[in-house]
């Protein structure tokens, strides 16, 4: 059995060797907290639960990690576990070191394991984006590196689990952290369990060469040595195994025994300069026959995990053909701790090595200052910030756009599920649908057999197209009424807003025109498109507004021009005036029918305005008729034209005046009189009493201009009891 004190030494010699500057205190204080914290649990060998956050806290000291690192892998399970809260251990161990913990916690209680192919990637995926920071997921690595190391101790089913998921989720990030080392020996344990006849069988294999295996690899190594040595290049060589999982992964691709398989053997030459590693692969395709096709170029083109090297494959003095790999050491650092060769470098290389840490540097590409406590903050994870990962309750992954809420969820999983939504729990926990999930938010769908289906707001609340796309196929389908009356009501709104006839619409003419524009072979389906969304009403109405305006004027113009022409002279099909009608031209409009407003009985010289009739031709009032005050009004305003008199003095006009009288008698010879001596050609006077002793006298006469019309009206307005004076007659 394992005890306290051997782990507790171990670590601390390594810190020696590696972190001499370390707080020993601290590290020393943080133990025996974990301690305290852990006493009452034992590993299942039945040692001390101690141990495992010892170990995990050198695995971490080993990839290079800082303080706050060795003291969130001493803590790790220390919130999970035991009664240790967030906040006691920022008290005494400082903030980040909390959130480390925090963040490994957080890891812990996900559950990772899945079946499915598919979710392996999204699972990745979401392990880096629960983890803010990424000491949090190198952390964790440790800690199942530790949990592997000791597998032996867990029942059969969970040695399956975890090693299934090990494969599935840690050492592929180890990779694509960079991590060879604890990649190969994540893989290389957790085969042993879940294949181990496969395991057993290479390891026998392995074995059972393992002299000759070492004499070839010896020759090999002394061969390269020498000639390097010769040629006065520093290095570093030597052979090894590939790794046990790689060369079953092999053996099963290639449908060959380990005795037929190619390339087992790998050689490592590590040098001072990038030039040496081009000088070696010279000197090594002298020294052997080369494989053809088999070299890559990794320092001129690194792996995307910054991996650098040259590798090549050539044959030995037996015909073996063995790979050979040459580096610098800043790649070979690279290469073994990946993502954390950072914080060795910070701690242990010297200063000049910065610039060779390419990776390193570019992933600092936008961070001007390379700080150490900035890269840490540089490298919190942002590349899947455009993405949330959910369970369902079955541990199902589910990934969604970010800012997604139970709806989007719902209609991720199935329509049906979605069409049926009533609530949602989040953890266990009853929420508004339209709550933002978060990363490893576990989360249920309450359906019900009369849910009513979706809403239309869901729409605005929703993240995802897919949800968005279900949302408008159901109410495509399910609620075409609503829908043709919805949009029907939204189109007539905006018609009218915009000031456009309805009727048009129904126009025999126009209607089919419109709807060939809009692409709908009837207005039922247009509305019903405006009903569910598919389309909005202040697209349709715009799309057409032209050719509504464009048609109403037309037909305004060809209603006018027949009127016109029967006023004139027809047989000759040639309009006398081709620019004004009865003294008026009608802007935009070259000739149509006028006629002039009964209510105001404009005159030449009166500000005039045109107002196109249905059938009627253009209607002329005097600007200031009250008439006229929906001018504004934008249902009426494409039927306002603009008019103005011609220059023709000469014609008459027929005008009416009404006049405010007292009643008396005689009065309405005093007002005739008044007219003839003004030489005014009237054609009607009416008079009439009223109960309250006045009278009303509506006068219809001929002037030429407004300036008659005025003086007329003063003349009369002279006479005595004539009180008051209006234009027209309303
Ligand atoms: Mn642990």
């Amino acid at each position: 059995m394992e005890t306290f004190e051997e782990h507790y030494e171990s670590l601390f010699n390594t810190l020696y060797r590696q972190m001499p500057g370390a707080d020993l205190v601290l590290i020393d204080k943080a133990i025996h907290y974990a301690e305290e914290k852990h006493k009452f649990q034992k590993r299942k060998d039945g040692s001390p639960y101690i141990i495992h956050p010892l170990a995990v806290a050198q695995i971490v000291v080993e990839m290079g990690l800082d303080m706050d690192a060795i003291l969130g892998a001493l803590l790790h399970d220390c919130i999970e576990d035991t009664d240790a809260s967030h906040d006691d251990i920022a008290k005494r161990f400082g903030d980040t070191a909390a959130e480390l913990v925090e963040g490994v916690t957080k890891l812990t209680r996900a559950d990772f394991s899945s079946t499915e192919e598919a979710q392996m990637e999204n699972l990745r995926k979401m392990f880096m984006a629960m983890s803010k920071d990424i000491r949090v997921v190198l952390i964790k690595i440790a800690d199942r590196l530790h949990n592997m190391r000791t597998m032996q101790y867990q029942s059969p089913e969970k040695q399956v689990k975890k090693c299934r998921e090990t494969m599935d989720i840690y050492a592929p990030l180890a990779h694509r952290l960079g991590m060879q080392r604890i990649k190969w020996e994540l893989e290389d344990i957790a085969l042993r369990y879940l294949d181990p006849a496969g395991y057993e069988n290479i390891m026998s294999t392995l074995s059972a060469h393992k002299e000759q295996d070492e004499a070839f690899m010896h020759t090999i190594q002394e061969r390269i040595k020498n000639r390097l040595l010769d040629m006065g290049i520093h290095n570093k060589t030597y052979g090894r195994i590939k790794h046990v999982y790689s060369i079953y992964r092999k053996m099963n691709a290639q449908d060959k025994t380990l005795e037929e398989l190619y390339d087992i053997y790998a050689f490592r030459v590590i040098v001072d300069s990038i030039p040496d590693c081009y000088n070696v692969l010279g000197h090594i395709h002298d020294l052997f026959n080369l494989v053809p096709g088999r070299f890559k170029d990794y320092i001129s083109t690194p792996k995307p995990n910054m991996y650098q090297s040259l590798h090549t494959t050539v044959i030995g003095t037996q015909g073996i053909p063995f790979e050979v790999q040459i580096r610098t050491w800043e790649m070979h650092q690279t290469a073994e701790y990946g993502i954390a060769a950072h914080w060795k470098y910070k701690q242990g290389a010297g200063e000049g090595n910065e610039k060779d840490f390419e990776w390193v540097r570019r992933l600092l590409e936008s961070q001007q200052d390379t700080d150490a406590e900035d890269y840490v903050n540089s490298l919190k994870i942002d590349m899947f910030d455009d993405e949330v990962f959910v369970f369902t309750p079955k541990g199902k992954i589910v990934s969604l756009p970010a800012g997604s809420t139970p709806i989007d969820f719902a209609y991720a999983i199935h329509s049906g599920v979605g069409n049926s939504l009533v609530g949602a729990k989040v953890n266990n926990r009853i929420i508004n649908i339209d709550m933002p999930l978060k990363n490893g938010d576990i989360v249920e769908i309450i359906t019900s057999k009369t849910a009513k289906g979706p809403s239309r707001d869901w729409l605005n609340i929703c993240k995802s197209n897919q949800a968005r796309t279900k949302i408008k196929q159901w109410f495509k389908k399910e609620k075409r009424e609503e829908n043709v009356a919805h949009g029907r009501s939204s189109f007539e709104s905006e018609m009218r807003r915009i000031g456009l006839p309805l009727s048009i619409t129904i126009d025999p003419e126009v209607g089919p025109q419109l709807l060939k524009k809009l692409c709908f072979d009837s207005w039922e389906d247009m509305y019903a498109a405006i009903g569910y969304g598919g389309l909005t009403a202040v697209k349709a109405v715009g799309r057409i507004r032209d050719d509504i305006n464009r048609a109403m004027k037309l037909q305004a113009n060809d209603k006018l021009v027949q009127g016109t022409t029967l006023k004139t002279e027809p047989e000759s099909g040639k309009r006398i005036n081709r620019h004004s009608v009865n003294g008026v031209i009608v802007e935009d409009i070259d000739s149509c029918m006028i006629k002039f407003a009964k209510c105001c009985t404009p005159v030449p010289g009166d500000a005039i305005v045109g107002f196109i009739t249905k059938g009627f031709g253009v209607s002329v009032h005097r600007f200031d008729c009250p008439n006229t005050s929906d001018k504004e009004n934008p249902r009426f305003a494409a039927r306002w034209v603009r008019v103005r008199w011609a220059n023709q003095d000469d014609q008459p006009f027929e005008t009416t005046l009404e006049l405010d009288c007292i009643t008396r008698e005689g009065l309405l010879l005093d007002l005739a009189t008044t007219m003839t001596t003004s030489r005014v050609r009237v054609k009607e006077i009416n008079g009439k009493d009223l109960p309250d002793g006045h009278s009303i006298f509506t006068v219809r006469f001929e002037v030429r201009n407004v300036e008659e019309l005025e003086s007329i009206r003063n003349k009369l307005l002279n006479i005595r009891d004539v009180i008051g004076s209006r234009r027209g007659q309303n």
